[in-house]
This record gives C-alpha cells, sequence and structure tokens, in this order.
C-alpha cells in the first residue's frame, strides 16, 4: 500500500505576470512551494526539498543580489523540509531517495540535510547547474545542491522502485532538465507532480507559459504530455506552484492518496 502526503516547503511572493505571462504586469503574488513524499513498500521518496529554512533569515546569501529583487521568501517557522518531515514522524535518515525536478533555489534548497539519501537529478539539469555562465543563472544556487550528495544522474523516464508505481518523467523547457513524478495505480495514472513544467491550473487550462524558461518549444511539449496524463488518462494533477490548488490540497500528516 502506497501514500503520497504533501509538504508545505515555503512561500514566495512574486509578480503573478512572470508565472503567466500574458496577464499584466504589476501584480503581487504569493504561492506556495511543495514537496512530495512517497511512502512506497521499498523505501521513501521525496520529490523536491523546497526553500532551505535560512531564505527568510537571510534571503541576500541564499537568493542572491538579482533574485530578490524579483522575489520575496514569505515561509513562516516551520514551513520548510525538515519540520514538515516531522509531521509525518520522519526524520530524514528515514528518507531513502530524493528527487529533484530541477535546480532552482524553491526545489532544491533542502538537500544538504539528506546525506544519506541517493538523489536523482536529470543528466542535463546538472550539467547546466554546474556550468558557470548559464543562463538563466542558477547561481547563487550553488549554495542549494552543491553539497558531497550522492547524485545519480538519470536519462529521461526512471522507475524508481523498478515495479512502475513511481516513476520520473522528463519535462524539460523550464530548465534544461526537469522532471516531474507519475505515481501509477497498476496501469493506470493516478498522482502527477508537474513542479514548475506547470506552475497552475490556469497555465494548463489555456496553454501560456510563463515568463521564467530555458526554451518554450521544448516546454510547450512537456507541458502537452502533462495534459494528456490530466485529461485523457485521468490523472490528478498537482501544479507547481498553484495558490487556488493549495487551499483545498490536504496536507500532512493527511495524505493525498
Ligand atoms: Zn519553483
Amino acid at each position: 500500500m502506497m501514500h503520497v502526503y504533501v509538504l508545505c516547503t515555503g512561500y514566495i511572493e512574486l509578480d503573478r505576470a512572470s508565472m503567466v505571462s500574458d496577464l499584466k504586469p504589476g501584480q503581487p503574488w504569493t504561492v506556495p512551494v511543495t514537496s512530495f513524499l512517497v511512502d512506497h513498500p521499498r523505501g521513501r521518496l521525496l520529490f523536491d526539498t523546497g526553500v532551505h529554512c535560512q531564505a527568510r533569515i537571510d534571503p541576500l546569501t541564499r537568493l542572491g543580489p538579482e533574485r530578490i529583487k524579483r522575489l520575496t521568501v514569505k515561509s513562516q517557522v516551520g514551513d520548510d523540509v525538515v519540520p514538515q518531515l516531522a509531521r509525518l514522524g520522519l526524520t530524514p535518515d528515514d528518507v531513502r531517495y530524493v528527487a529533484n525536478s530541477h535546480l532552482h533555489f524553491d526545489h532544491c534548497g533542502g538537500n544538504e540535510f539528506f546525506p544519506g539519501a541517493t538523489f536523482f537529478v536529470q543528466r542535463p539539469e546538472l550539467e547546466a547547474a554546474r556550468r558557470p555562465g548559464f543562463v538563466p543563472r542558477y547561481s547563487p544556487s550553488p549554495i542549494d545542491f552543491d553539497h558531497p550528495l550522492d547524485y545519480r544522474m538519470i536519462d529521461g523516464e526512471h522507475d524508481v522502485f523498478g515495479d512502475g508505481s513511481v516513476v520520473l518523467l522528463p519535462t524539460y523547457g523550464h530548465t534544461p532538465g526537469h522532471q516531474s513524478l507519475l505515481i501509477r495505480d497498476g496501469k493506470r495514472a493516478q498522482v502527477v507532480c508537474a513542479s514548475d513544467a506547470c506552475y497552475t491550473r490556469e497555465n494548463m487550462d489555456r496553454d501560456v507559459l510563463p515568463n521564467v524558461l530555458w526554451n518554450p518549444s521544448v516546454m510547450r511539449e512537456s507541458l502537452a504530455g502533462l495534459r494528456k496524463l490530466r485529461d485523457q488518462a485521468g490523472a490528478m494533477m498537482f501544479y507547481g506552484h498553484d495558490p487556488a490548488q493549495w487551499e483545498t490540497t490536504p496536507r500532512a500528516p493527511a495524505p493525498v492518496i
């Protein structure tokens, strides 16, 4: 029996038009940051590690001078991965695998707290994040992911437990190696955690991309693939940063499945 939990790993305020690019700029918007804990009989997988707990206290060091002009961390005490796991009675040692959807600061900020886990990251993601001068810049995010952790670079789909129930899906475009998470019940697609391949329901429904992206045509293709999983395969879709969805989402310790 598998369970999936949604963890609140931060809040960020930014301009709504940065996420839905055809809207008028100048609307500040507070969005949630989420991570997912999959409790599988063969071990636990954490999908994304959220915003680092220090980002709330020292945003300049954690985010850098450029990024703090565009966004503000709005997290409260406890809105980060270690206390969120504690809501489930877990510590980082209880997590066998960590997968980062991508290596932006709000998805890998808590990586350093999992020195005993095996990390799954798409090869083009880790390579781009480590490349000096890569645009758009990941920096100063090396502070978030550049630790002596057990990173396994994967290429495309990866079946985490070998039984088809928990699969990492390449959804490139937002970044060079973005990935989403698919949970299957037998052959049926049950849950998809899109992460930043789709920020909000509005992006998917209206087929609008955000301003923050690496490659628009690749991203549009990934978005179409996710839409198929939602509309044709009937999967429950979790969007990357959707405040309206967040209001109705059961939070840990309550499971979503
Ligand atoms: Zn994000």
